[in-house]
This record gives C-alpha cells, structure tokens and sequence, in this order.
C-alpha cells in the first residue's frame, strides 16, 4: 500500500508529492523545494522515515514542478524521467525565470523519458502513467490503481482546471484530457493535484464548472 506525503513549496504554491511503501522505497513527484528551508524539510521527512527515494517524476516541466530536480539530483543521484515532449518545456526556463525575479537551478535532463501510456514503479508499488496533454504539451499523470488516487500535476484541481495560456497549453485539448482520460478512472478515485487541496474524479464531475 501507498503511503502519501504532501508538501506546499515556492512562491506559487506548488504540491510535491513524496509516494513510499512497505519497502521503505519512495517516489518524488513534482519537487518544487525553492530554498534551504524547504528542501531540509524533505531531506528530513526522508530521513525520518528511512525511506530509500528511487524513482524521480515530473508530471510536466513548469518551472514550479521542477524546481527541486537539481537538488534531488545532487542529494539521491536521481535524474528526472517524464514525456520527451516537456523536453523543450524544461529548457525554456532559464529565458523566463530570472525575469521573474527567480533563481532556478538547472535541472538535469533525463536519461529515460516515460512513454504515453505504461507503469513505473518503485518498492512494490505501481504507477499507470496517462497521458493528458492542454495545460502542457506533454503532462503525464500518474495513477495509482491499487490504492485508487492519481497524482494529477495541473491537469485537474478542486473545481477548477489547469490554465492554457502559456506556450504549448491548448484549452480544448485539456478538456478533452480530462473528459477521455480521468473521467473514466473510478468516481471514488481521490485526485491530489499540482495545486490546492485533493478531490475525487466523482466530485468535479458534478461540480466543476469548466466541466459540465
Ligand atoms: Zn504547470
Ligand atoms: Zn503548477
């Protein structure tokens, strides 16, 4: 079974999900750590915890999803894996986040990229990936079927969806993600998304007014 840890990191309020199991090994998702403070408070959940991370995913590569890669990297060895199409994504961000009045710290380039469709796992835990392209080019989610919740990035959120006004987001394309790709997943399926608190596949599709 899945044990879930969430944490709320950087200026604009991203979740990092660190997924473990019985094994003790564990999968980082989305590692958004901007500082010092934030990135001891994963070293020590870690720590705390004996866990073993192993397994390093980007659901896609906005800068605020992939801010802690280079000190995953640094600390565990770990390159990030997600869809080659976020490639260029993840290369964009040194033009636009200084302007920002951010530091990035490059983030190392994968050595596997994930397909559309397929399982990754760690300890004895799998994840289906689905892919769910609009707010990115190439976003990926990773959902859990044993212990039915996915881990959405920003696909899906609490009555609301991902924004597509940045390069590369389609606002019918993300529509359509969602309505073919995770609104088939169970109703009770709990969504943990890139921002804000979870939901259920059940609720939004009741609820979210971008959705009916
Ligand atoms: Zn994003
Ligand atoms: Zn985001």
């Amino acid at each position: 079974m899945i044990s879930i840890k969430q944490f709320t990191f950087n200026p604009v309020r991203e979740n990092t999900y660190i997924l473990f199991d019985e094994t003790g090994e564990c999968a980082i998702i989305d590692p958004g750590m901007y500082d010092a403070g934030e990135q001891n408070e994963v070293v020590n959940f870690i720590k705390e915890h004996g866990l073993k991370p192993v397994l390093l995913l980007n659901t896609h590569c906005h800068y605020d999803h992939v801010f802690g890669n280079k000190f995953v990297y640094d600390q565990w060895g770990l390159k990030p894996q997600f869809h080659k199409g976020e490639l260029y994504i993840l290369q964009a961000i040194p033009g636009y986040v200084p302007q920002m009045g951010l530091h990035y710290e490059l983030s190392p380039e994968p050595e596997v990229f994930l397909p559309e469709s397929g399982k990754v796992s760690f300890g004895n835990s799998q994840l289906e990936l689905i892919f769910a392209p609009g707010h990115s080019p190439a976003h990926l989610c990773f959902y859990a079927a044993a212990d039915n919740f996915l881990i959405g990035g920003d696909v899906l959120f609490y009555t609301s969806i991902g924004r597509t006004d940045l390069p590369g987001g389609n606002h019918s394309q993300l529509i359509n993600s969602i309505k073919n790709n995770l609104f088939i997943l169970p109703d009770d399926c709990r969504v943990y998304p890139g921002h804000g608190p979870s939901t259920t596949i059940g609720f939004e599709k009741k609820h979210n007014p971008f959705l009916q």
